[in-house]
C-alpha cells in the first residue's frame, strides 16, 4: 500500500514532469508547477524562492499572489516564515500566518486574504537551495499528509533548482533587476597560477534525481544488493587491517547500531514501498531522522545523525555505483569545486588533468592545498555560495594569482585565461633555464634549496629542479594514498625509489606525521574536539610505538650505503625527542645483532613546530643533528590560530614582528650551537616570505617542487647583506603585517617575487 501522500505526490509528480519535460522556458515551468501545485493541495496561492547567496533568498515565482512588482523580494536567511524555513532547514505549518510572531507581512508580500501558509525547504546535498509554500484564504489545519507531501513536492523541486537551466535564469533574472550578475567571483589565492576547465562539484552526499519507482519489487532487490554489497566490503576492509584502529571500526559500528534495530532498513522499505526509489528512501529516511533528532539536546543523539549520514552516503554511493575508488571523468581539463576536503580526496581523481581548484573553506596551510600547489594547480578560497553558482558541467576559470573565478567565461575572458596560462609556461620555462645556475645570492651566499615531496610525482622535481635535496618526505602521503597500511616492506620500496632518485643528495625522511587533517583511510579517529592539538603525529606513533619501529626498520633498510636522515614531527620537549630517537637508535642496535647491513651515518633530527621546544633549545640542540622549522604548525600554535580556519584566514600573517622575532631566536640558536637549520613550512615556498627567511639568517629552504624556480629567481635577485639590515627595522614594527613594506622593498630592489 502506498500512502496516501505518496499516492498524491505520485499522480502530481507526474504532472510536474511532464512540465519539466516540455520545451517551455524555465521561467514558464516554474509559474507552471506552481500552478499545479497550488490546484493539488486547493491552494489559493503558492511561492518558489531560490537561495541567491547563503544569506539571502528571491522569489522566484509566484501563483495566485497579488501583484509583486516593484516591491522588495528578497528576504534575508531567517526573516519571516520563508526565511525560518530556510535557516531551519524544517517544515513549517501554520493555521493563522498572522499570529505567527515570525512572520513579516510587509517582506513576504502577504495580503489580508492569506489566513494560513505551509512551507518546505527545497535541500541538495542539506544546504537549502531554495522554499516551496502555498497559502490558503481560508484557516486550515494542515495534516502530517499534507506536510509530507509538500516536502516530497521539493524533493523534487531540488533538482530543477539546480539545473544549470535554472542558474542561467537566474543570472537574467538578477540582470534584469539590475542587481549584479555572479559570472566573477572574488576569493582568496591559496596557489597561484591560471586554469580554465569543466567544473566538477565534488560532493560527500550523492544528490538524487530519481524520487519515484514504479516497480517496487525492483527497488527492494536494488536495495537489498547494495546493502549486502556496502557491508560485505565494510567488513572485507574490516578484517583486512590487522590494526584494532580504522575509520572502518566507526562506520562498523554505526552500521551495526542502525542494522540491529533494525529500524533504519525497514524504514527505507517502507519509503520503498510507498512508491520512492531506494535512493529517495534512504534520503526520506535520513530526514525523518534528522527532523526527530537535530533539535534534541543530547549529544549523543545528535552524534548519531552524522554516523547515518555516513551510512547514508554510502549506503546511496553503492545504490549509484559510485563506489569506485577513481573518479572516472570524461572531460580533459577539469575544475574541482568543493566545499572543503582532505588531501586523499583530491587523489581520487585524475591530477593530470586538475586545472584548477576551488574550495569553500579552505586555508593556505591545509594539506589540501599543499598537495594542490605541489602539482602546480591554482587553489581558490573563501567564495561564498559557489555551490548557487557553480554547476557541473560549466566551464569555469580560475584566477588563482589575484583569486578571481569566472563561471561560463566570454570567448573574449576564456582567450585571455589562454594567455595568461601560456604567459605561465613561458615563466615556468625561464625558472626552468635557471636549473643549473647556483642558488646564490648577489652578495654570493649560498642558500640551501632543497624541496618538500610526498607524492610519487613529486619526485620528478629532483631531477628537473635540480635541487640541493630533499628537505622534507611527507612520508604519510604514500600511506594516505595506499588502502592498507603498508608494511615494512612496502615501505622500503617507497623509500629506495626515493634514494634511488636522489642518488647522493641528502634526503630527510620525517617519521608519520598522521592525524588532524591527514587521516588514513583505514585508521580510527576518534573526533576529537581539537584535532591539531590532539593525538597526532608523534604522540601517535610514540603511543603505538610498533609502527614507529617499523617505520624507523624501514628507513634503516632502505638507506643502507646511504647517509640516512630521520626527523620527529610534532615534538613538543626534550624528553619526546630522546624517547624517539633512542627508539631509533634501538632499532639500529637490534639490525647491527642480526648482522644485517645498515646506513653508512645517521643523523636524526627534528621539526621545529610546538612553541613549548622554543624554551627548552638549549637542551635539545646539542642532541640533534639538524632541526627543520614547521612554519606551518608553529605558526598556527604561536597565535593560536587553527590553520584550516578560513574565518582566520588573514587574521595573523608570518610577516609581522612576532613571528618574526620567533623564527630568528631559532635560527641565532641553531648557529649558536652549529646545527644545521631549515624551514620546509609553506614559508619557504613563498618568494615574499622566503626572502624574509634569508633576512633573518636562514641559509636552507625547503620548498615546493611548483615554487621551486620562483624562489631560486628570487634568491638571485638579491643581496642578502642588505635584506637582513632591512630585517632588523622590521622586527621592531608594531604593525599586524609587516607584507606591504616588504613587498614594496622588493620591488624599490629590483627583487623577483612572482
Ligand atoms: C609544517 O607544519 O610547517 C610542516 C611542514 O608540516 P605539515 O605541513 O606537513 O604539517
Ligand atoms: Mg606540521
Amino acid at each position: 500500500m502506498q500512502s496516501p501522500a505518496i499516492k498524491q505526490a505520485l499522480g502530481i509528480l507526474k504532472q510536474l514532469r511532464q512540465i519539466t519535460e516540455s520545451s517551455e522556458d524555465v521561467a514558464h515551468k516554474l509559474a507552471d508547477i506552481l500552478k499545479t501545485i497550488a490546484e493539488a493541495m486547493q491552494a489559493d496561492a503558492a511561492v518558489c524562492y531560490a537561495v541567491v547567496d547563503k544569506n539571502y533568498l528571491d522569489l522566484f515565482s509566484t501563483y495566485g499572489l497579488e501583484k509583486t512588482k516593484n516591491k522588495q523580494t528578497r528576504l534575508r536567511f531567517g526573516e519571516g516564515t520563508i526565511g525560518q524555513i530556510a535557516n531551519d532547514k524544517r517544515s513549517l505549518a501554520l493555521n493563522n500566518l498572522w499570529m505567527y510572531p515570525k512572520f513579516a507581512a510587509e517582506s513576504e508580500l502577504v495580503g489580508k486574504d492569506y489566513k494560513s501558509f505551509m512551507g518546505a525547504p527545497i535541500l541538495q546535498w542539506n544546504r537549502t537551495v531554495g522554499v516551496l509554500a502555498i497559502y490558503h484564504c481560508a484557516e486550515t489545519e494542515y495534516s502530517d499528509v499534507d506536510i509530507e507531501l509538500l516536502e516530497t513536492i521539493a524533493m523534487f523541486l531540488a533538482e530543477i533548482m539546480s539545473s544549470t537551466e535554472m542558474s542561467e535564469y537566474k543570472k537574467s533574472l538578477n540582470k534584469s533587476r539590475g542587481l549584479a550578475t555572479r559570472d566573477r567571483m572574488k576569493g582568496v589565492s591559496l596557489s597561484k597560477g591560471y586554469g580554465i576547465g569543466t567544473a566538477i562539484v565534488h560532493k560527500r552526499r550523492q544528490s538524487v534525481t530519481n524520487i519515484f519507482a514504479e516497480d517496487k519489487d525492483k527497488e527492494l532487490l536494488r536495495l537489498q544488493v547494495a546493502y549486502q554489497q556496502m557491508n560485505e566490503d565494510l567488513e572485507n576492509k574490516f578484517a583486512s587491517t590487522k590494526l584494532g584502529l580504522g575509520e572502518h571500526v566507526e562506520i562498523l559500528d554505526a552500521y551495526r547500531m542502525f542494522a540491529k534495530d533494525k529500524g533504519w532498513y525497514g524504514k527505507i522499505e517502507r519509503n520503498i514501498n510507498n512508491g520512492l526509489s531506494a535512493e529517495a528512501a534512504v534520503e526520506r529516511a535520513y530526514e525523518d531522522m534528522w527532523n526527530r533528532l537535530s533539535q534534541s539536546s543530547d549529544v549523543y543523539m545528535r552524534e548519531r545523525l552524522h554516523d547515518l549520514r555516513d551510512v547514508s552516503d554510502r549506503l546511496l554511493s553503492y545504490l549509484l555505483g559510485e563506489n569506485k575508488k577513481t573518479k572516472v571523468i570524461d572531460d580533459k581539463d577539469i575544475v574541482i569545486v568543493a566545499q572543503t576536503m582532505g588531501p586523499a580526496e583530491l587523489m581520487d581523481y585524475d591530477y593530470g588533468r586538475i586545472r584548477g581548484l576551488i574550495l569553500e573553506d579552505g586555508t593556505p596551510t591545509m594539506h589540501v592545498a599543499i598537495v594542490a600547489k605541489t602539482l602546480n594547480i591554482p587553489v581558490l578560497s573563501k567564495i561564498k555560495g559557489i555551490f548557487t553558482e557553480i554547476h557541473n558541467g560549466q566551464t569555469v576559470a580560475v584566477d588563482g594569482n589575484e583569486g578571481w573565478v569566472y563561471v561560463n567565461p566570454s570567448k573574449q575572458v576564456a582567450d585571455g585565461f589562454r594567455k595568461k596560462v601560456q604567459e605561465n609556461i613561458e615563466l615556468a620555462k625561464k625558472w626552468a633555464a635557471l636549473r643549473n645556475l647556483p642558488s646564490v645570492t648577489k652578495d654570493k651566499q649560498k642558500i640551501g634549496q632543497y624541496l618538500n615531496v610526498g607524492l610519487p610525482l613529486d619526485f620528478d622535481y629532483i631531477e628537473t629542479t635540480n635541487c640541493d635535496g630533499v628537505g622534507l618526505y611527507r612520508t604519510e602521503i604514500p600511506f594516505m594514498a595506499s588502502e592498507t597500511m603498508p608494511d615494512v616492506n612496502r615501505q622500503v620500496a617507497y623509500y629506495k625509489d626515493l634514494i634511488a632518485r636522489s642518488g647522493d643528495k641528502k634526503v630527510i625522511f620525517r617519521s608519520l606525521d598522521v592525524g588532524s587533517d591527514k587521516l588514513l583511510p583505514y585508521w580510527a579517529y576518534s573526533g576529537e574536539a581539537n584535532p591539531a592539538i590532539g593525538w597526532r603525529s608523534i604522540r601517535i606513533t610514540l603511543d603505538r610505538r610498533a609502527i614507529l619501529r617499523q617505520q624507523i626498520r624501514a628507513f634503516l633498510q632502505a638507506a643502507v650505503g646511504h647517509e640516512l636522515n630521520v626527523m620527529f614531527p610534532m615534538i613538543s620537549d626534550y624528553a619526546e625527542f630522546i624517547d624517539a630517537k633512542e627508539t631509533l637508535m634501538l632499532e639500529l642496535e637490534k639490525e647491527k645483532k642480526k648482522g644485517m647491513p645498515v646506513p653508512k651515518k645517521i643523523n636524526v633530527g627534528l621539526m621545529i613546530e610546538v612553541p613549548s621546544v622554543l624554551f627548552q633549545l638549549d637542551e635539545i640542540l646539542p642532541e640533534a643533528d639538524f632541526v627543520s622549522v614547521g612554519t606551518n604548525d608553529l605558526a598556527q600554535f604561536i597565535f593560536a590560530c587553527d590553520r584550516g580556519n578560513p574565518k582566520l584566514l588573514d587574521r595573523y600573517d608570518v610577516l609581522s614582528a612576532p613571528f618574526l622575532s620567533v623564527m630568528k631566536t631559532i635560527v641565532d640558536k641553531a648557529k649558536q650551537y652549529g646545527v644545521y637549520c631549515s624551514v620546509c613550512g609553506e614559508m619557504a615556498s613563498n618568494p615574499i616570505e622566503a626572502l624574509a627567511l634569508i633576512g633573518l639568517g636562514y641559509r636552507n629552504l625547503s620548498s615546493n617542487g611548483a615554487s621551486f624556480g620562483r624562489i631560486k629567481g628570487m634568491i638571485r635577485s638579491i643581496n642578502c647583506a642588505e635584506v637582513a639590515d632591512y630585517m632588523q627595522n622590521l622586527l621592531r614594527s608594531p604593525r599586524a603585517s609587516v607584507r606591504s613594506q616588504l613587498i614594496s622593498y622588493a620591488n624599490d630592489h629590483g627583487i623577483e617575487i612572482y
